[in-house]
This record gives structure tokens, C-alpha cells and sequence, in this order.
């Protein structure tokens, strides 16, 4: 016997989760993981940090829209998600220029040291500074959408991968471990599986590709100030940022993968390490833990949100890459318009008809819209 509902949600990363919460009480809504425990893929290994001026330009609307959604639910929370801390761009003059967007503005390397004085003064010679920069507390920002879900009703089954989907009528029939599953419409929140989904759903893929990327806690001489900005190189060779007393530090590497449950590579943390110590004074002395994650990508870098153009119902809400965290509360606004707007009375989508006017729908639009054409 399947269980019946308007949505299925295949993926419970905070794709899945934000889009859950801003659907819940709306329709019936089924959010299934492959995993034991929710966010336990790259959702899970990010490196919290939320900014405006970081990505394409949809992706800065998306990440601005979110943010407001976000310092809204903040106002009515004992413990706020998001916390000021401003994005710093370190590099030579062209690369950091190429770079930077107009939400980021150029300060001296002067200023620079003054906000973060572990760097050395030859390592760089220009420097943006973006203000509207975040902290994002993620677990705790996974957690509201949890609760939120399933206060309006969504059902939440862990530990069941599917692993079959097809259409049956004008829905959708799934299997996931010993669970059947039908729907009108199925969310594709599935992250680097996002195409394997596809596949085994009958839908054309997409030649979404997910690439490593690797982040460490680590144990420093000099720990960084309170309000030290978070740091990267605008060549993508490195970023710090402090946490309490110690760092995190990435190669912000990009190397293509296949969907999996990465893991870093023996020397990658070691050789960023060695760099990070002849560029700064922190003093790095022993890695508290290092993880690897998959940001996972459309060919144009742009997420990928809407109705599949030839397979009716199925809802791609996936290439997140990089500002999965950023854009996540915007994209579940626009998401949900979507698909209330396509699913209504029982019917399945394969509409792009416009969501609600938000500016986030518009700037989507405005980019890419839609999936395939
Ligand atoms: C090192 C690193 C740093 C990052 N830093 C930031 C940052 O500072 N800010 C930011 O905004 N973003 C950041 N990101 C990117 C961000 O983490 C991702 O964009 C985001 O987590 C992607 O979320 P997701 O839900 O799409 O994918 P995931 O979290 O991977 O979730 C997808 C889920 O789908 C499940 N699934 C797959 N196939 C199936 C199936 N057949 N059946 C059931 N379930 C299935 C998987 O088990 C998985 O749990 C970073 C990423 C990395 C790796």
C-alpha cells in the first residue's frame, strides 16, 4: 500500500527541509531521506557563512531575500540563525576587481590588516570588504525547518533511499526501501544524486556535476579577533574564518566528483596548512577535523528551481553549489509558489507559470527559466 500526497520531497538537506517548512500546512507533503539522520550530506558540511555579494546576480537576490526571511524569523527566535560578520577578499588588484560586486566595497590594505591582523602585509595588495555578510548557525537553521515541517504536517521518513519512480495516472509512484509513496508532484532536493534521480525517475538529466570541496578546524598561536571577517583568496586558493578560539580553513578546491560520501584527500589539508602559515601569522598547530563536501552545479553555475519541461510533475530544486545555505529561504519561497500555483485541485505541474511577484521569482526568471529549453 502506498501512502498518498500532494508532494513528495526526495532529498533532506536543507534544500529539501527549507522547501518542507515553507509547504507545510499548505498541502500534503512527504519529505523522504536515504540517510539515517537528515542533513548528513553537504548540508551538513558547509562553512556558514552567508554573502550578498558572493555568486551571480540571481544568486544575490536569492541570498538577500533570504536573509531578510531568515533575520524575520530571528526576531521570534530565543537564539538567532544569523550573526554579523563581513566577508573579506584578499588578492591583487585585477582579481580582486574582477570579483567584487557592487555589494562589496574596495577598502585599503591598511584596513584590511586593521580587521584582520594574521595577515601579512606582502601576501596581498587590494581588498574588498562586504558588510551585509552573515554567520549562519546551520544546524540550528535545519532544526526550525524540521519543526516548522513538521508542525504543519509534514511526514518526515529517514533511512529510506528511493529507489524507483514513475508515473502512475497523472501522479507519480515511489518506491523507498520497504515504503511506497504517490504524489502529484516529486521534488528532486536529491543534491549530487540530483541527476541519479532523474535516471531512475525516466527524466533526461540535467549534467549537474558536483565537485569537492574541503574545510578544517584547526588550533591556532594567535587566535583571530571577535570581529574579524571571514577571509578568502579572490584567486579561490584559501579562506579562514575564526570559530571561537580556532579556525576554519579551506583550499576552496573544485575538483569534480562523482555523488558520494567524500571524504578529504590524504595531504590536501596538510599542504593548506603549510600555506596558510607563510600567509598569515595564525600559527596553525594541530587539525581538530577536516571533512569533504559536494557542491554540486548546473553548467551555468545557476540553481536549478522549477517543473521540468517534459516530465510532468517532477520539480528540480537542485545546483545549489556553493550558496546552497544563502539562497535556501528564498528558493523555498519561490519553490513553494511553484508548486502550489502548478499542483492545485490534485493535478500535477509542468508549469512554469510565474509564482507569486516576488523579486526573488522575477530575478530567477530574468536568468535562466526554465529547465531544458
Ligand atoms: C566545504 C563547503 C563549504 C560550504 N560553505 C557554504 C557556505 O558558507 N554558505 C552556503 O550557502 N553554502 C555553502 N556550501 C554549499 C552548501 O552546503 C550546499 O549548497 C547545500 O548544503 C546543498 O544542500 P542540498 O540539500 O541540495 O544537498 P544535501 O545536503 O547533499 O542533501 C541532499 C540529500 O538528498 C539525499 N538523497 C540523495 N538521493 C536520494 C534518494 N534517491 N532517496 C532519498 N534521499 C536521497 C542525500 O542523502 C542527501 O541527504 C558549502 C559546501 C561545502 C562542501
Amino acid at each position: 500500500m502506498s501512502a498518498h500526497y500532494d508532494v513528495v520531497i526526495v532529498g533532506g538537506g536543507i534544500a529539501g527541509l527549507s522547501l518542507a517548512s515553507a509547504l507545510a500546512g499548505k498541502c500534503s507533503v512527504a519529505l523522504v531521506e536515504a540517510e539515517q539522520t537528515l542533513a548528513y550530506h553537504t548540508s551538513a558540511r558547509s562553512a556558514r557563512q552567508l554573502i550578498p555579494s558572493y555568486g551571480p546576480a540571481v544568486v544575490q537576490e536569492l541570498t538577500l531575500r533570504s536573509l531578510e526571511l531568515i533575520a524575520a524569523q530571528d526576531a521570534a527566535r530565543p537564539e538567532p540563525v544569523l550573526t554579523p560578520r563581513s566577508f573579506m577578499l584578499i588578492g591583487d588588484d585585477a582579481t580582486v576587481r574582477a570579483e567584487a560586486s557592487g555589494r562589496m566595497h574596495r577598502i585599503t590594505p591598511a584596513e584590511a590588516l586593521r580587521l584582520c591582523p594574521a595577515l601579512l602585509r606582502n601576501s596581498f595588495t587590494a581588498a574588498g570588504l562586504d558588510t551585509g555578510s552573515f554567520g549562519c548557525n546551520a544546524p540550528l537553521l535545519l532544526a526550525d525547518h524540521r519543526e516548522r515541517a513538521q508542525a504543519g504536517g509534514v511526514d518526515i521518513i529517514t533511512g529510506a533511499r528511493v529507489h524507483s519512480a514513475q508515473r502512475l495516472g497523472s501522479g507519480w509512484e515511489l518506491g523507498a526501501g520497504q515504503e511506497g509513496f504517490q504524489a502529484a508532484v516529486v521534488v528532486n532536493a536529491a543534491g549530487a544524486w540530483a541527476d541519479e534521480l532523474a535516471v531512475i525517475s525516466g527524466v533526461e538529466k540535467l549534467g549537474l556535476q558536483p565537485y569537492r570541496r574541503t574545510a578544517a578546524i584547526v588550533d591556532v598561536e594567535h587566535p583571530l579577533p571577535v570581529d574579524c571577517p571571514m577571509v578568502a583568496a579572490a584567486d579561490e586558493t584559501f579562506y579562514f574564518r575564526r570559530d571561537g578560539d580556532q579556525v576554519l580553513i579551506s583550499p576552496a578546491e573544485a575538483v569534480p566528483s562523482g555523488p558520494e560520501d567524500a571524504q578529504p584527500y590524504p595531504g590536501d589539508v596538510e599542504a593548506l596548512v603549510a600555506r596558510l602559515n607563510t600567509v598569515t601569522t595564525l600559527g596553525i598547530r594541530s587539525v581538530r577535523k577536516a571533512w569533504t563536501g559536494l557542491r554540486t552545479e548546473a553548467a551555468d553555475g545557476v540553481p536549478v528551481v522549477g517543473f521540468d519541461a517534459e516530465a510532468t510533475g517532477f520539480f528540480w530544486l537542485a545546483g545549489q553549489g556553493g550558496y546552497g545555505f544563502q539562497t535556501s529561504s528564498g528558493i523555498a519561497e519561490l519553490a513553494a509558489g511553484l508548486i502550489l500555483a502548478g499542483q492545485g485541485a490534485g493535478s500535477a505541474g509542468g508549469t512554469t507559470a510565474a509564482s507569486p511577484a516576488s523579486r526573488t521569482a522575477e530575478a530567477l526568471a530574468a536568468t535562466r527559466w526554465s529547465i531544458r529549453r
